[in-house]
């Protein structure tokens, strides 16, 4: 027997093992109950870091537990390998983003098998190859013919010195480009959307299915779809035949709108302008294209505005309004037009404020009505006598509304809605936050787009039989110019499919969240070459039992996979509504970081002489210390492969579990890292101990009864201890609870006075059991050591025997007059009675109460006996 706890060597012993016996492929089985355990996949960076060891680790342990417990397990992995850094590092270092991406993914996927994750590695999938991407492809084509893929023209980041449109975050936080360094500009370009707000109702209504997911991002989603209930009101131009369509919340106030604000874009800006204003809208138009849409609404922003000297009508009052435009509002968004309510509204009221805009209060409060004098029938604040002081958003009683005067505000939106259909001004109407995805990007390393523009039959589907549409090699990335298929003459000038005119390809490539909006769906059926996934599979294994990530996800790719799970249901191809049945959000990991909070600088742990009062070594201030997100730039980082290298990636995943619930942020810490490592060699010195003692290792008691008292103790601990586990990895999973639980069955084994008992030789191989999903080696290798030629993973999980966990003896509590005097072991299955007659009968007793009269006595069966004594 080996006599010390080897890590290293074990660790790479059984991974090589179990991949030449395939023990982690899926079962293809399916009389057992399936079971999807997936984490969310990594963008191939390059290397690990601890926060996807903490993913990745959780999401593994419950794929093991459920192998134990009888369930066929699907536990995949691949990469969401797109994207913009490969593209980075080409025109940085000139490696090709295959390449690039490649050499990434070989360098990730060893760290990963290095922790032990029980992946099936035949299903790996990556993004970014044809194999992958023919099938993103022919997705959006399925969109396509849906009607849910279309053009429009839309705003970039543009930037005039490179020539070339910009991603969000290549913008810096001053509106300059990256590389330039040129001010950014929004441009106009015909770009493909999918028409996601065809299923904002779906999308918001179906969150009541996920009674799994945490409330927190289910409301995250909710609010990002941003459903409103209003009206849709059309306030005509005066001496023009168009009208201005607006969209409120608000249609109680509507005798209060006293401006209407076009967005600068807004088409009808060209319309409503007079002569004398153009020269003047025109700069601000200009000088607000160059605007993001974040600077233009950031809340504490002043909203800038300028008359056009347009006037519209108010169809309600008959009233004659100025036409403004103003920056915060937005030509995508809504109709593009807002009526502006200052007395009901803060923003308004400001913006009125400052523009010296007209304030028409229509709404009092409920009570302050009620005494007000019929003459007050003028409009405007005057005839109230109190000019507002800011804007009244409270619910209330209507005034200056004409007829509609003392209705009660909630009943008037209905009241008023009702009015402007009869007079078809207006119709009630639901109204979305959430807006159509723009999918295009001006790329290089994403999917193309499978269109052909034909200049007569318009935009053609690339036929199935042509795809993948492949990304050409010999490509130029210099970050500058067009987008970089655009360039590429050969490759654009193809023959329409439905005329063979000569035609172009579309040169936009697609979004990399479509290519993981899907990967999920392709893993029950990863290498099929003849259609996107078998139904018959994916059907059998979606939705996903459990799915664990990173909160950043919360949203965006959340909500596009849910999308796309509910269009291929509408195309026929899937039969479940949601994708996820189950999400765990896992918190953050974050290190050790010394901070100067005078200057906001990270100083290097190696350069502080004396870490228990730790200075800065350039300023000699005394430097805060405190935990963050792992990064680079604040030195607090540790590499996973340091941390396997030293203490073993069992010792790694045991940490992880233990230091914090899965939700939770958790610190790192050498000390509990260390503080696991000692727990795993004190496992591996009690069952290399026991299996020298015992030849037959395997003997089992399974009877309670004709063992000694010691025995039954242990029998207890043994029970409590799967009892308290199967339950931690069940409902809200409590890892860390999981692993006391370990440390306690440990000690009491290590603690028994029966080592040489049956029960004794039940509990080590419980503890080995209990300890497979969390520390897989080392369970293994001991497993083995005790003379086993099977795998301990392929171990059926243990179930706890309710009378085993049932204790021979309880403390009972003696209390006189309440208070507590002391305790006595009595038998656990003793009556009412029995435990009056051993509390009367008890030392206790006997000291406290001595002569006096007992009056009262009252028994808590299980707990307590209280003497009232007088
Ligand atoms: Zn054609």
């Amino acid at each position: 027997m080996e006599s010390r706890y080897n890590p290293a060597s074990i660790e790479q012993q059984w991974q090589q093992t179990w991949a030449e016996q395939g023990v982690d492929l899926t079962p293809e089985d399916s009389s057992k109950p399936k079971y999807y355990a997936l984490s969310m996949f990594p963008y191939p960076s390059g290397s690990l870091h601890m926060g996807h060891v903490r993913n990745y680790t959780i999401t593994d342990v419950l794929a093991r537990v459920r192998r134990m417990q009888g369930y066929r397990v699907l536990h995949p992995m691949g990469w969401d390998a797109f994207g913009l850094p490969a593209e980075n590092a080409a025109i940085d270092r000139g490696i090709h983003p295959a390449k690039w991406t490649e050499q990434n993914i070989a360098q990730m996927r060893t760290e990963l098998k290095r922790l032990g994750l029980s992946y099936d590695w035949n299903r790996e999938v990556a993004t970014c190859l044809p194999a992958y991407y023919k099938w993103t492809q022919w997705i959006f084509l399925q969109f396509f013919q849906a009607g849910l893929a279309y053009q429009k023209e839309s705003a970039v980041n543009w930037d005039p010195i490179d020539q070339t449109v910009l991603a969000n975050e290549q913008v810096d936080n001053d509106g300059k480009s990256w590389r330039s360094g040129a001010k950014v500009e929004r441009k106009l370009l015909r770009q493909w959307f999918f028409k996601i707000t065809d299923y904002a109702e779906q999308l918001l209504n179906d969150l009541d299915k996920l009674p799994g997911w945490p409330e927190r991002v289910k409301l995250m989603q909710a609010n990002w779809i941003g459903k409103s209930t209003g009206a849709y009101l059309e306030f005509p131009i005066v001496a023009s035949d168009e009208k201005i369509a607006v969209f409120t919340t608000r249609p109680d106030t509507v005798h209060g709108v006293t401006y209407i604000v076009l967005a600068p874009e807004h088409p009808l800006t060209q319309v409503v302008t007079t002569p004398d204003r153009k020269a003047a809208v025109e700069a601000f138009v200009k000088e607000i294209a160059s605007q993001s849409e974040l600077e233009r609404t950031a809340e504490d922003k002043p909203k800038r505005g300028i008359p056009t000297g347009g006037k519209a009508i108010n169809p309600f009052t008959g009233d004659e309004i100025p036409i403004w435009i103003a920056d915060y509002v937005l030509y995508e968004y809504g109709t593009g037009a807002v009526m502006g309510v200052p007395a009901h509204d803060v923003r308004d009221f400001k913006f009125a404020k400052e523009q010296g805009l007209a304030i028409v209060q229509v709404i009092a409060p409920a009570g302050a009505v009620e005494g007000r004098s019929q003459e007050a029938e003028g409009r405007g604040v005057e005839a109230e006598g109190t000019p507002l002081t800011q804007a009244y958003t409270e619910p209330g009683v209507l005034i200056n509304s004409g007829t509609f005067d003392g209705l009660p505000s909630v009943e008037a939106k209905t009241a008023i809605v009702h009015h402007a259909e009869q007079n078809s001004f207006g119709k009630a109407r639901i109204q979305y936050r959430l807006r159509d995805w723009l999918i295009s990007r001006q790329r290089y390393w994403g999917a193309p787009i499978p269109i052909i523009h034909c200049p007569s039959c318009g935009a053609v589907a690339v036929p199935d039989a042509d795809l993948p549409v492949q990304l050409p090699e010999n490509i130029e990335l210099s970050g500058r110019g067009a987008s970089p298929l655009a360039k590429l003459e050969s490759w654009i000038n193809v023959p329409c499919p439905t005329c063979g005119t000569p035609a172009k390809r579309e040169t936009d490539t697609m979004d990399t969240f479509i290519d993981s909006s899907w990967y999920f769906l392709r893993y029950p059926d990863a290498t099929d070459d003849q259609q996107v996934f078998d139904p018959v599979k994916t059907n059998d294994w979606m939705p996903v039992d459990q799915y664990v990530g990173g909160i950043e996800h919360a949203i965006l790719h959340l909500l596009y996979s849910r999308f796309f799970t509910k269009v291929l249901r509408d195309r026929g191809l899937l039969n479940f509504d949601e994708p996820f049945q189950r999400l765990l959000t896992q918190g953050m990991v974050q290190g050790k970081t010394y901070k100067n909070s005078r200057t906001g600088k990270y100083v290097i742990a190696t350069e502080i002489a004396d870490l228990t009062h730790p200075t800065d070594p350039e300023t000699g201030d005394a430097l805060e210390l405190v935990y963050e997100k792992m990064s680079k730039s604040k030195y607090n980082g540790v590499a996973p492969g340091d941390v396997i290298g030293k203490y073993g990636a069992d010792t790694a995943r045991m940490f992880i579990l233990f230091k914090a619930p899965p939700e939770k942020d958790l610190e790192w810490d050498e000390a509990d890292v260390e503080g696991q490592f000692r727990f795993l060699n004190r496992v591996w010195r009690l069952v290399t101990e026991f299996g020298e003692r015992s030849a037959t290792s395997d003997q089992q008691s399974n009877a309670n009864s004709n063992l000694s008292k010691i025995e039954k103790e242990l029998r207890r601990s043994i029970h409590t201890a799967i009892a308290a586990i199967t339950d931690d990895l069940e409902g809200e999973y409590q890892f860390n609870t999981a692993v006391s639980e370990l440390m306690k069955l440990s000690n009491a084994l290590t603690e028994a006075a029966c080592k040489d008992s049956p029960v004794y030789a039940d509990g080590i191989r419980a503890l080995l059991i209990l300890l497979a999903p969390f520390a897989p080696h080392i369970a293994e290798s001991l497993w083995h050591e005790l003379g086993h030629t099977d795998s301990i993973h392929a171990q059926s999980w243990l179930t706890a025997d309710p009378a085993a966990l049932v204790a021979d003896e309880i403390t009972l509590v003696i209390q006189i007059l309440g208070k507590t005097r002391g305790t006595l072991q009595v038998p656990s299955q003793s009556s009412k009675e029995d435990l009056e007659r051993y509390a009367r009968e008890s030392d206790v007793a006997r000291k406290y109460i001595g002569e006096k009269e007992i009056k009262k006595v009252i028994v808590v069966p299980g707990k307590l006996v209280n003497f009232v004594v007088g």
